[in-house]
């Protein structure tokens, strides 16, 4: 079993895919995030970035024999949060298995939703084509996904240490947004897109990040864009934050590392790069994800690699930290 707890950016640009060479150093692919840990293969969002993730996974079962099994979570269904998934290779692939989970009214409803995006004209493969083996369902805000016979189910884990997934439905964007926190050994990431900050900061949010070690928060708008200065119109109320916003929620939930994410697309590397700079001065732990960086959680603080080529599944040492594994 692989012992490590790793986290990958595979698309952190928020609303539309953004390709050029203005773009190269932070990414222009729409918002996906790879998690592994105990194992498995946890995919936050399929935006553009899960259409290269896929061809590695594809590649990587092929070698190995076994089929692409994975654990996709969609924090709501924005285009783009899913506008990459018809185009997911593995999910073309009979011996893949797939575990979607995201919100919906009733049980049948994120299904019912996915399908309405590929339905002709639109597309012309439908959800039911794609031959992958996919189980489609709905989350509550108390369902708790947990792994302990290796595939995800809607359970609570009887040793609190096993990996395991909660989530908390935030109204902070327009429709709502489901937002995940995944843990294991101790160790935890908050995965935060897509959501406005308060006055006085989102206090829930805060508690249920509290003490993450790595927490991924929306700051698509400056606070020039936000408030509709410099020649750009106001942005408040569209359901996303600022840097600011971001660093606030960090501090306020004590996180040890902040991943500034869903970037907007009218910013180039050297705005995006300017706003990570002020960012680090308001939270020594933030930085501003790039596409194909991984970040370890490991002992003390966490290793932040320099950007790689993307590739799922970084083989490390993994030690728990003592105080928090009972
Ligand atoms: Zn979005």
């Amino acid at each position: 079993m692989q012992e490590t707890f790793n986290i990958q950016f595979w698309g952190v640009r928020g609303s539309y895919p953004t390709p050029g060479n203005t773009t190269v150093l932070y990414g222009g692919n729409t918002a996906c995030v790879q998690v592994t840990a105990d194992g498995q293969t946890i995919i936050l969002d399929a935006g553009t970035g899960i259409i290269p993730l896929g061809r590695v996974l594809a590649r990587q079962a092929q070698k190995s024999g076994r089929g692409v099994q994975a654990t996709i979570l969609f924090s709501h269904l924005h285009h783009d949060h899913t506008q990459g998934f018809p185009f997911f290779a593995p999910a073309y692939h009979p011996a893949a298995r797939l575990h979607l989970f995201g919100p919906g009214a009733s049980q049948q409803a994120l299904e019912e939703l996915l399908s309405r995006n590929q339905m002709p004209p639109a597309f012309p493969v439908s959800l039911r084509d794609m031959n992958a083996a996919k189980e489609i369902q709905s989350l509550n805000e108390t369902d708790v996904i947990s792994f302990e016979d290796g595939l995800p189910r809607l359970a609570k884990p009887t040793d609190p240490n096993a990996l395991q997934i909660r989530l908390m439905k935030s109204y902070a964007h327009p429709g709502g947004v489901y937002i995940y926190k995944i843990s294991w050994r101790g160790y935890s990431v908050v995965y935060a897109t897509d959501t406005e900050g308060y006055i006085g900061t989102d206090r829930r949010l805060a508690a249920f990040a509290k003490n993450a070690d790595l927490l991924i928060h929306d700051a698509q708008y400056s606070e020039a864009h936000y408030r509709g200065l410099e020649g750009w119109s106001a942005t408040q109320g569209f359901g996303h934050s600022t840097p600011q916003m971001a660093c606030e929620l960090a501090a306020a939930a004590q996180v040890e590392r902040l991943a500034l994410f869903h970037h907007d697309p009218n910013y180039d590397d050297a705005t995006l790069a300017k706003l990570e700079t002020e960012a680090s001065q308001t939270f020594a732990g933030a930085f501003a994800a790039k596409e194909g960086e991984y970040v370890q959680l490991g002992e003390g603080r966490l290793p932040l690699a320099t950007p790689t080529k993307p590739q799922p599944g970084m083989v490390g040492a993994f030690s728990p930290r003592k105080k928090d594994v009972q």
